[in-house]
């Protein structure tokens, strides 16, 4: 018996899920899903049978048969929640679970109207990566099992539900609806996905359509109107699309990240859309997802580096295609950047600059960072270097299709890889990139002429017309090479001619405002208290709150305003937020 993945109680000795039936009433008042889910085993088992739980009340659990089975919930553990130990008699073929979720179940968030664009009606959504779906359903959460499902799911009349599935159909009775999801391709747990809300819809080809609160509807249309072109390229580069559709659901401001690739139906934040889709790489990214994590899946979060470097660089492939070489290159220093800040953010926790880490005791959502994505993005990089592209292109392809809805580790990359192409990760000193901490002198630069204009200004006052031809991914680069603290005359300057602090486009606009707080520009506190209000993701609150907090003379805007909106913030931002606000405290 072996638990082979450190974030599960997953067992591989014992019975495995090919399949869950779950039905769901979604519930506003209480906040909670009444909930059967129904696991049906690989092959009639008998045994212990250990599924992940958190905060579910369990009522009942039964065979298929209706025969009630013995269960015990052990006691939580911080990270990975309650054991549910089921005993399952000879030739058992399928496990039926009756529960209830917590209001507080980590997977989900239940917005009221007023935390929602269009301010009327409620919303509900889900986010399981990286171990959450437990909080869901009870099941083996590891990436290391897949499964197919179907669902159904009863909400209120005038509500809608989507699914990261194929929709099956909706049937209405008295003041309730139901609407029935089926998802042929076996997935891992964490890309379970729904929403429940005031949803509307707009297809923007015959294979991808927008889902949007309607008052949101037609800007989102317009900003992901690119998005076939996308999927285009990435089947020239990576072969067909194995999901069927690519649908795009706009979430709503709280949503903690820029994206989530759920599949068939990508989760995308509303601060990419700026009006002039100079954003969407978000896009590109979870777009690579459905080949790149997706498709081959890291094993677990130790190896997830397979997921997000192989998409960064996917991403960048892909919009390198549409875009040209030079505005991919700005995109790769973005990430550098980046990487850069997540390096010092773990100066004292060196382990977690790996690409292949251990995390044992370790909750994934605290581990997350751009080392993954970026320096798994570098790494390979250089070995396409190595080879040429050519040979790296012959050989992603077929590392793509030999563990097409597989789960790997490392390991199994690293043996695919010298296969295929001997001696290279010896040549590009692949122990270091994987297993070493920090990132590697001889590591690739992005290289561009663009890119020179800005390092040569060194934090200077840029020409206004310069900056005047700027892209906003530019101006980030330039924010953020700028030294800090930067001068008063500076910054004064810099807002005065650019009006920055009146920017729509959130990227812009936030590596203002934190250049400006790591100044002890003041100036520009309502607007950040502005932000904080408005958006939910991850990276802006990362962003702010860190110089907010540091800073004697503003850490009380910090505490008033996570005071004032921890209850808009999803319960993985509002964990960051009190992290964050601990950390500076103790600095005292
Ligand atoms: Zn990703």
């Amino acid at each position: 018996m072996a638990r082979l993945d450190p974030h599960s109680y997953a067992d591989d000795s014992h019975a495995q899920t090919a399949s869950l039936a779950l039905t769901a009433r979604v519930d506003f008042t209480t906040k909670t899903l009444d909930a059967e889910a129904t696991l049906t085993l690989e092959e009639p088992s008998a045994g212990p049978f250990d599924l992940d739980t958190r905060d579910l009340a369990i009522s009942s659990i039964t065979d298929q048969d209706g025969t009630a089975l013995p269960f015990l919930v052990h006691a939580n553990e911080a990270i990975l929640g309650a054991r549910l130990a089921i005993t399952l008699p000879a030739n058992t073929r399928a496990v039926t679970i009756r529960y209830r979720t917590s209001p507080e179940a980590s997977a989900l968030q239940w917005l009221e109207p007023a935390q929602t664009s269009g301010g009327v009606k409620p919303f509900l959504f889900s986010q399981c990566q990286a171990i959450h779906a437990r909080s869901v359903v009870p099941l083996q959460d590891t990436p290391r099992l897949r499964i197919t499902y179907t669902a159904k799911l009863t909400i209120p009349r005038e509500l809608t539900a989507v699914m990261a599935a194929a929709h099956r159909g909706r049937e209405e009775t008295g003041t309730t609806a139901v609407e029935s999801f089926e998802m042929p391709q076996p997935i891992p747990p964490y890309l379970l996905a729904f929403a429940v809300g005031d949803i509307a819809s707009r297809d923007l080809s015959p294979r991808s359509r927008v889902y949007a609160e309607p008052v949101m509807l037609e800007r989102a249309a317009y900003e992901y109107g690119g998005v076939d072109a996308m999927i285009v390229a990435a089947e020239a580069l990576f072969g067909p699309y194995d999901w069927e559709r690519f649908d795009i659901l706009s979430m709503p401001p709280s949503f903690p990240y820029g994206g989530m690739e759920n599949p068939r139906l990508t989760f995308i934040t509303p601060t990419i859309i700026a009006g002039d889709r100079s954003l969407v790489s978000v896009i590109a990214h979870e777009l690579a997802h459905s080949w790149t994590g997706n498709l081959v899946t890291n094993a677990n979060a130790e190896h997830f580096w397979l997921n997000e470097g192989f998409t960064v660089y996917a991403e960048q492939r892909i919009l390198e295609t549409i875009n040209g070489a030079e505005s991919s290159e700005l995109d790769a220093a973005i990430g550098r950047r980046e990487l850069d800040e997540s390096l010092a953010r773990f100066a004292k926790q060196p382990g977690l600059t790996r690409l292949r880490t251990h995390l044992e005791g370790i909750d994934p959502d605290d581990a997350f960072s751009a080392v993954p994505y970026q320096k798994g993005y570098f790494f390979l990089r250089s070995l396409e270097g190595i080879v040429g592209r050519p040979a790296f292109d012959a050989w992603l392809r077929t590392y793509l299709a030999d563990f097409r809805f597989g789960a790997i580790t490392t390991a199994d990359f690293e043996a695919h890889f010298e296969a295929a192409l001997p001696g290279v990760l010896a040549k590009a000193d692949s122990r270091t990139w994987i297993d070493g901490e920090g990132f590697p002198a001889s590591a690739p630069r992005p290289q561009s002429e663009r890119l020179v204009v800005i390092e040569r200004l060194d934090g200077a006052l840029p020409d206004a017309a310069v900056a005047a031809k700027w892209t906003a991914i530019e101006w980030c680069l330039y924010l953020e090479s700028v030294p800090r603290p930067a001068s008063r005359e500076l910054c004064d300057a810099l807002d005065q001619r650019f009006h920055l602090t009146a920017s729509k486009n959130y990227e812009v606009l936030v590596a203002w405002l934190a250049l400006a707080l790591h100044s002890g520009h003041h100036a520009v506190v309502p607007r950040v208290e502005e932000v904080l209000s408005a958006v939910g993701r991850l990276k802006y609150l990362r962003a702010l709150f860190t110089p907010l907090a540091k800073d004697p003379a503003t850490r009380p805007v910090a505490e008033r305003a996570f005071e004032k909106n921890r209850e808009s913030y999803h319960p993985i931002s509002r964990q960051l937020v009190e992290g964050l606000l601990r950390d500076a405290r103790a600095l005292d």
